[in-house]
């Protein structure tokens, strides 16, 4: 990770826009941008853990964050344009988008597939993040420079039996970022996909029960990948898949 290092204040003015900031690799990465210099805006479905999020950012005495309470499940195309105008009122521009929050779903042979829980991943892994980056566009091209990160995963790059749903949903993030890198060529945004790799969170723990976490790389341990994608120093990467582990 040496080489994704960069300087401590490397995000100082920049306003950065975090889904699911409430847990998991999420929260440590509004915490680390928060730490490098950026206002986060913390977005997610539970107040309370945004709200703690928030305190830490205060206490740390970083940047002061915002919050946007969104449940992606629900949310319509005018909750984005809403919070758009609402990012482009506050602030007038946005210099960066962690597409983090995503759901496991069911995990299961194909012949299982439940329609509802297949429509729920694909809504807030996938719908969600294209209406919200469809949005956001206009905020983002506002920036010097703007970079767009959507999360991937392994079973995002290669299918693996009985990841369903999930999987698919991975793949499709990898190919929203494509269509999406391609269409930002040579202008002053950029996308790309961040697996994170095997981290200890909620989500790992649900997808690996008999797992024992400490064995697991901390969310605090790959945040070196995810400071540098939001920094200036990784403007000439667009389109392009990267794991941090
Ligand atoms: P967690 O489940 O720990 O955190 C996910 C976050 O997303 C939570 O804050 C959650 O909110 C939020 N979220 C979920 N659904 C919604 C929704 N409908 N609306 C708004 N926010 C929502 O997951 P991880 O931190 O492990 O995962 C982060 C990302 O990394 C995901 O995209 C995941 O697919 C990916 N990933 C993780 C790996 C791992 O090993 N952990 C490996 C590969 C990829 P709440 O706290 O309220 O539930």
């Amino acid at each position: 990770m040496l080489e994704y290092q960069v300087a401590p204040d490397a995000l100082k003015g920049k306003t950065i826009l975090v889904t699911g900031a409430g847990d998991g690799i999420g929260r440590a990465a509004a915490l680390a941008y928060a730490a490098h210099g950026a206002t986060v805006i913390l977005l997610g479905r539970t107040v309370k853990k945004l709200e703690a999020v928030y305190d830490e950012i205060e206490a740390a005495g970083f940047p002061k964050p915002a919050i946007v309470p969104l449940d992606m499940k629900g949310a319509t195309e005018q909750n984005y344009r809403d919070m758009a105008e609402t990012i482009e009122e506050q602030f007038g521009h946005l210099d960066g988008v962690l597409h983090n929050a995503s759901v496991l779903g069911v995990l299961g042979p194909f012949e299982h597939i439940d329609l509802v829980s297949l429509e729920e991943v694909m809504k807030v892994n996938v719908t969600a993040q294209a209406m919200m980056t469809k949005h956001l566009l206009k905020v983002l091209r506002k920036a010097p420079l703007a970079s767009v990160v959507f999360t991937s995963s392994g079973v995002g790059r290669t299918g693996r039996a009985y990841w369903g749903p999930y999987s698919f949903s991975k793949f499709a993030t990898e190919g929203m970022m494509q269509v999406l890198a391609h269409e930002c060529d040579g202008t002053s945004v950029r996308a790309n996909t961040i697996n994170p790799g095997a981290t200890r969170t909620k989500m790992r723990a649900n997808a690996y029960p008999g797992e024992d976490p400490q064995t697991l790389k901390t969310a605090e341990e790959l945040m070196p990948l995810y400071v540098y994608l939001m920094a200036d120093n990784s403007k000439d990467q667009n389109g392009q898949a990267f794991s941090a582990q």
